[in-house]
C-alpha cells in the first residue's frame, strides 16, 4: 500500500514510521495542506491521507484524484465536512474518518480549566506578577463539594463525567440520549434544572442548528452567580458577547474556553508581531477569571498516535478488500 499524507506535523513522524513498519506500507509525507495543485503527485498512491480544514476541491478534482490511482481518502481527523461525499462516491473513492481518537484528551483539558478557575490560579498569578503574594479572596471550593452539569454526554461528555465523578463531584447531565452505562455516575435532568443547579456547566455537544448559542444570555442568566462555564467543544455553542457581558456583570463567576467564535486563522497559528483579528478574544485574554487555550484540548501524545494509527489501519483494511467501521457514505 502506498499512502500520500498531507499536513504532516513533526509530532506525527514517530507514529507514521511505526505504522508504516507494522503495515509494510510506503508513506510519503508533506507538511502543507492538500490542494488540487497536488493531484499530479498522487500518481501511484492508493491512499490520500488528510488532516485539514476547508473543502479540498471541486467535483472535477475528485475525478482527477481517482484517475491518479487513489481509491481511498483516509481522514485522520473527525470532521468530514471537507469532503464532497457525493463526488467521492461518484468516483468510487472510499472515505473514512477517525470518530474518536481520545475522548480523555478533551476530558482532561476540561478538568484542567475547571481546576485553574476553582483555585483562582489566573487571579493569583496576576497578583504575584505585581508583587502581591497575599491570599485574600482566593479561598477555593474542593471539587467533591461541587455539582458538575454536562450538556451533551457522548464520547467526550462521558469521559468528563467519569473524571469529575472520580474526584467526588455530583454529576448532572442533559442529553436527549440517556446512556444506561452512565447510570452509576450521573443523573439526567432538564436543561433549566442543570443551569440553575450546577456549580460548573460544561458543554460537549456537536455544533449544529440546535446547539448554536445554546449558552446565550438567557442561559447565563439562569446560572448561579458563583458558577463556572466551560466550552471545550465548539466556539459558537457559547454566545461570546453574552458571555463577556455575564462575566463583567458578575452574572456568573468565570469561564474556561478551548474554543471561541471566529477562532479560525488564529487558534493553531503563530501570530507573534501580527494583529489578532478577534476583539472578543483579546478582551477575554485580559480577564483574570477566564482560562483560555487555543483549541488544543485534543492535542496529546496518545491522541496524535491514535489519529495516525486509526487512519492508516483503516487504509490497510480497505486496501486488502475489507470493510472499515469508519467508512462514511454520503
Ligand atoms: P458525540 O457525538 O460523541 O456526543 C455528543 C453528544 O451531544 C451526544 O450524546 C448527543 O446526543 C448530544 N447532543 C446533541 N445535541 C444536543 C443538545 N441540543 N442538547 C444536549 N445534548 C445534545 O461527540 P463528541 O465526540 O463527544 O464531541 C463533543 C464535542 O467536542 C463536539 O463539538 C466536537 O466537535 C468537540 N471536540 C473538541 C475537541 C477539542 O480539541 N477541543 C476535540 C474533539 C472534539
Amino acid at each position: 500500500m502506498k499512502v500520500q499524507m498531507y499536513s504532516v506535523r513533526p509530532d506525527e513522524d514517530a507514529a507514521i514510521k511505526k505504522n508504516a513498519a507494522e503495515l509494510g506500507a510506503t508513506i510519503d509525507t508533506v507538511s502543507h495542506d492538500f490542494t488540487p495543485a497536488d493531484i499530479p503527485s498522487l500518481a501511484g498512491h492508493d491512499v490520500l491521507c488528510l488532516a485539514q480544514h476547508g473543502a479540498i476541491g471541486s467535483a472535477e478534482d475528485y475525478a482527477a484524484i481517482a484517475a491518479a490511482g487513489v481509491k481511498h481518502i483516509a481522514l485522520r481527523i473527525t470532521g468530514y465536512d471537507i469532503i464532497d461525499l457525493a463526488a467521492a462516491a461518484a468516483n468510487h473513492l472510499k472515505v473514512t474518518n477517525v470518530p474518536a481518537y481520545s475522548p480523555r484528551s478533551v476530558g482532561e483539558m476540561t478538568l484542567t480549566h475547571a481546576m485553574v478557575l476553582v483555585r483562582h490560579l489566573n487571579e493569583t498569578r496576576a497578583r504575584m506578577a505585581a508583587g502581591d503574594y497575599s491570599w485574600g479572596g482566593m479561598e477555593a471550593e474542593e471539587i467533591h463539594t461541587l455539582t458538575v452539569g454536562i450538556i451533551g454526554v457522548g464520547k467526550i461528555g462521558s469521559a468528563v463525567a467519569r473524571l469529575f465523578y472520580a474526584l467526588g463531584a455530583t454529576i448532572i447531565a442533559n442529553d436527549p440520549i440517556h446512556r444506561p452505562e452512565l447510570s452509576d455516575v450521573l443523573t439526567y435532568v432538564d436543561k433549566d434544572e442543570l443551569l440553575q443547579t450546577a456549580d460548573i456547566v460544561t458543554v460537549h455537544t456537536p455544533l449544529d442548528d440546535t446547539t448554536h448559542h445554546l449558552i446565550d444570555a438567557d442561559a447565563l442568566a439562569k446560572m448561579k452567580s458563583t458558577a463556572i462555564i466551560l466550552n471545550c467543544a465548539r466556539g459558537p455553542i457559547v454566545d461570546t458577547d453574552a458571555l463577556i457581558a455575564a462575566l463583567e456583570n458578575k452574572t456568573i463567576a468565570a469561564a474556561g474556553l478551548d474554543s471561541i467564535e471566529d477562532e479560525n486563522g488564529i487558534f493553531g497559528d503563530n501570530l507573534t508581531g501580527k494583529d489578532v483579528p478577534n476583539a472578543r478574544l483579546l478582551k477575554l485574554q485580559t480577564m483574570a477569571n477566564v482560562s483560555l487555550s487555543p483549541h488544543m484540548a485534543f492535542y496529546t501524545r496518545p491522541a496524535v498516535e491514535n489519529m495516525v494509527a486509526i487512519a492508516l489501519h483503516d487504509a490497510d483494511t480497505i486496501y486488502n478488500g475489507g470493510v472499515s467501521e469508519h467508512e462514511i457514505r454520503g
